[in-house]
């Protein structure tokens, strides 16, 4: 039996069994069961935000596991609290709500809107907010959707316009919750001035402005969070991915009135904010600011457009920070993934005509150099 056949026997049809088997790892790069080394290009999916196995993850880890791994919500612990303000210092929310996943923390903005007793819910179309029933309902791709019908009644996908949200917007409307990047659509930002836009429009009705922040944030496009390069403060934003570096954990930051929408009994999760994973994520957001990897994602970033910017087969690089789409001149993209796999690179291809990059924010020169020699080799070998 290969492990290609224990998957394809044990695992849940719900994913393609996977082409490669991945047994370790060290700052930018893994090694599969084969002995291949691969550089790591995707960081499990803008999860691994200091690389694999960093000194300061495994720390915190092993010292929390040795300590006081899980108590329950029934409890209060020092690395939830200190989270906690961690959070809200860099955010400048107010409340925090601890999830176990992204999905997890868009559900606990789902019942955020509801609280408000509006009906309404908008979500922009070709969005991805997570699988969970609720979080789907949100998701703005149908094909994700409509297997699982009848989901959340009253949400509404709109494009991705000022014109669009101008129209649906009302009072009877709880809540907008926007990626300020598409990330699973092939990292799409939003127009220019929509997030500003967005702002003034849901202050003016009362609604909600909600963002999933679950890949963008942390410190992936160049501030700790995105919203931040836009001069506006949400109701509520989403986050996971990053700030856990590995560990599962979801959170929920919310500003000002919103802070205070859920009220005692009415949410709750028995991991949620485990001390294990808080005092994970406490290590890993220290460590991002001791190293300045904020500033290291938008410099590195920057290197990185350019470098690609002028490959062959490359027709725009979209993104910001480490979060970077690269639009193919042609529907080739799952060639390029596979061709890098061979080269040893790991990249993404969310959709046939992008990559998707969100390396480690620990990337180095040196590592861009070799990234870019084996993915113009990619774009070349797959031409
Ligand atoms: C990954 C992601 C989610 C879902 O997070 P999970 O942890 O997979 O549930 C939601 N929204 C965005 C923008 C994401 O990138």
């Amino acid at each position: 039996m290969t492990w290609q056949d224990d998957y394809a026997g044990r695992i849940m049809k719900s994913a393609p069994v996977p082409a490669v088997q991945l047994v370790r790892g060290a700052g930018a790069r893994v090694w599969d069961s084969e002995g291949r080394e691969y550089l790591d290009f995707l960081a499990g999916i803008a999860v691994n935000a200091l690389g694999h196995a960093h000194p300061a993850f495994v720390e915190a880890v092993s010292t929390q596991a040795a300590t006081l791994a899980h108590v329950s919500n029934y409890f209060a612990t020092p690395p939830q609290l200190e989270l906690a303000g961690r959070l809200l210092r860099l955010s400048g929310g107010d409340r925090v709500y601890f999830a176990n996943s992204g999905a997890e923390a868009i559900e606990a903005a789902i019942k955020l809107a509801r609280r408000t007793g509006r009906p309404r819910i908008l979500a922009l179309q070709n969005s991805f907010h997570g699988r969970t029933m609720g979080s789907l309902s949100l998701t703005g791709k149908p094909v994700l959707r409509e297997p699982f019908e009848p989901l959340l009644p009253n949400v509404e996908h709109l494009e991705s316009t000022i014109e669009a949200l101008e129209a649906a917007i009302a009072d009877d409307v709880a809540a907008l919750v926007v990626e300020p990047i598409k990330g699973e659509a092939g990292v799409v930002p939003l127009p220019e001035g929509y997030l500003e836009a967005a702002r003034e429009l849901t202050t003016r009705h009362g609604v909600l402005l909600i963002l999933d922040e679950i890949q963008t944030g942390a410190g992936r496009t160049g501030s700790w969070f995105a919203f931040q390069q836009y001069g506006i403060v949400p109701d509520a934003v989403a986050l996971a991915k990053g700030i856990g570096g590995g560990i599962p954990i979801g959170a929920l930051v919310a500003f000002g009135a919103a802070a205070d929408l859920l009220t005692a009994g009415q949410h709750g999760s028995t991991y949620g904010g485990n001390p294990l994973a808080t005092a994970t994520a406490n290590a890993v957001l220290a460590e991002i600011e001791r190293a300045g990897l904020v500033e290291n994602a938008r410099l590195r970033g920057e290197q990185l457009r350019d470098a690609i910017s002028g490959m062959p087969g490359v027709a725009e690089v979209r993104g910001s920070g480490l979060l970077l789409g690269v639009g193919l001149d042609a529907p080739r993209a799952t060639a390029v993934y596979a061709a890098g796999l061979e080269l040893g690179l790991i990249v993404n291809a969310p959709n046939d005509t992008t990559i998707r990059l969100a390396p480690p924010l620990i990337i180095g020169d040196a590592e861009i150099d070799e990234f870019t020699e084996k993915f113009t080799t990619a774009l070349e070998t797959t031409a």
